[in-house]
């Protein structure tokens, strides 16, 4: 399935949900995280609805490439300077709560580090 009409990100995607977009082509999309966990915390999804990591095909690898080659450029995009994480929640066990795949891309002082 391309297109998921019950997944949020695919209807982020399909513009029907709004989002503060970073960046997009033809195979990727990236926006601020609703809900940031760090100065700059963004999310990479391919635009193909791939339900998590362990739903992937070789057919996927050129998309995932490209998200993993965005990031750091994106990152300085968005001024961050001082390094940042790059992270994919898979399955119940792995903390998923969206079922689309999505890269967290995190930046900014390491606020993950307090508390
Ligand atoms: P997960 O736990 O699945 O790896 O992370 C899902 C992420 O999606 C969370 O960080 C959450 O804040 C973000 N998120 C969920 N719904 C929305 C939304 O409607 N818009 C945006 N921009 N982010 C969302
Ligand atoms: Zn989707």
């Amino acid at each position: 399935m391309s297109h998921d009409p019950n997944c949020i990100f695919c209807k982020i995607i399909a513009g029907q949900i709004p989002s503060k977009k970073v960046f997009e082509d033809d195979d990727v999309l990236a926006f601020h995280d609703i809900n940031p966990w760090a100065p700059v915390h963004i999310l990479l999804v391919p635009k193909r609805h791939i339900a998590s990591m362990v739903d992937v095909t070789p057919e996927d690898q050129a998309v995932l490439g490209k998200m993993m080659v965005l990031a750091p450029r994106l990152m300085a995009e968005l001024g961050v300077t001082g390094g940042f994480r790059q992270v994919i929640n898979t399955g119940p066990d792995g903390g998923q709560e969206v079922y689309h795949v999505h890269m967290h891309v995190m930046g900014g002082p390491r606020p993950w580090l307090k508390g």
